[in-house]
């Protein structure tokens, strides 16, 4: 029998922690090591996530076991210090957490490079999404003029999404031009036209009752197109959770998104 992937949680406590701790069970050939999380320490997962979660104890910091990967969902402010921590024990890193600087990414690329450990960084696990990423990288070669709406529960801290800053980039790197604005826009109320990234403007909406949404409008002389993503619960980020555990170490240095893997 090939031996399990053995893999550290970081966040464990919160929302997408919780999810991945029920997730990596040992039939698909995972085995949790450590749940890492700075509320709950000394409580046993199962207390969180039921009986079938893993029989360890939270703690407040990764120790010194060698492992294969961390799945890290904890906060954006301390990836790049897990990460290298991870890198140390040998282990890749899959960083879920959103909210990156483009100076994380630097340093996350420095940190793969100079271990040889890879680091991936997964602005969204759905696997839905990162094909209506795709379908919208497609369309943006022939429709040039799209905006980007997003749209979030209201305990998300960071806006844009991390889903839609990706998307924007995509989008702005796969078309032949950027489109003109036929007239002079003016915001009567700041914001209103949305912010932009790479030239993509991008709305976020933030409400109760949401999980993780976006809509990629197109429009075009006499047309429009709207791709659309709707994660409908967490659970659904958990194939592309464990997707990236099983690949991550085929691959090298820092990649960003699973498109990298699926396509
Ligand atoms: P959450 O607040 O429910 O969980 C975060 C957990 O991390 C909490 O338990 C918190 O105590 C812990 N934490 C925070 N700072 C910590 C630190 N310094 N050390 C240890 N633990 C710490 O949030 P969530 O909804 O689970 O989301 C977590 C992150 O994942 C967010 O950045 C969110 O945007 C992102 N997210 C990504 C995806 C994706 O597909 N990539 C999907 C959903 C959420």
């Amino acid at each position: 029998m090939e031996q399990a992937i053995r893999v550290a949680v970081l966040g464990a406590a919160g929302r997408m922690g919780k999810e991945v701790l029920k997730a990596l069970t040992p039939a698909e050939g995972f085995e949790i090591i450590a749940a890492v999380d700075r509320v709950s320490v000394g409580v046993d997962a199962r207390e969180l996530v039921g009986p079938t979660g893993p029989a360890v104890l939270i703690q407040e910091s990764l120790g010194d076991e060698p492992l294969d990967a961390i799945v890290d969902f904890s906060h954006y402010t301390v990836a790049v210090a897990n990460a290298r921590k991870a890198a140390s024990l040998g282990g890749s890193s899959i960083i879920g957490c959103t909210g990156l600087s483009p100076t994380d990414f630097g340093d996350l690329e420095a940190i793969a490079l100079e271990t040889g450990v890879p680091i991936m960084v997964v602005p969204n696990f759905a696997i839905g999404a990162v094909l209506m990423m795709k379908f919208a990288e497609m369309a943006a070669k022939w429709i040039p003029n799209v905006e980007i709406i997003e749209l979030h529960h209201d305990r998300k801290e960071d806006a844009p999404s991390g889903t839609a800053m990706r998307t924007a980039e995509m989008i702005a790197e796969a078309r032949q031009r950027v489109p003109v604005i036929p007239v002079h826009q003016t915001e009567k109320v700041e914001g209103a036209l949305g912010g932009k990234v790479q030239g993509v403007p991008v709305h976020s909406v933030r409400l109760p009752g949401l999980l993780a949404h976006q809509q990629v409008l197109f429009g075009g002389p006499g047309e429009t197109l709207t791709i659309r993503h709707d994660s409908l619960d967490r659970a659904g980020f958990m194939e592309g959770v464990k997707l990236c555990v099983r690949s991550v170490k085929s691959l090298n240095g820092l990649v960003v998104g699973m498109d990298k893997i699926l396509f």
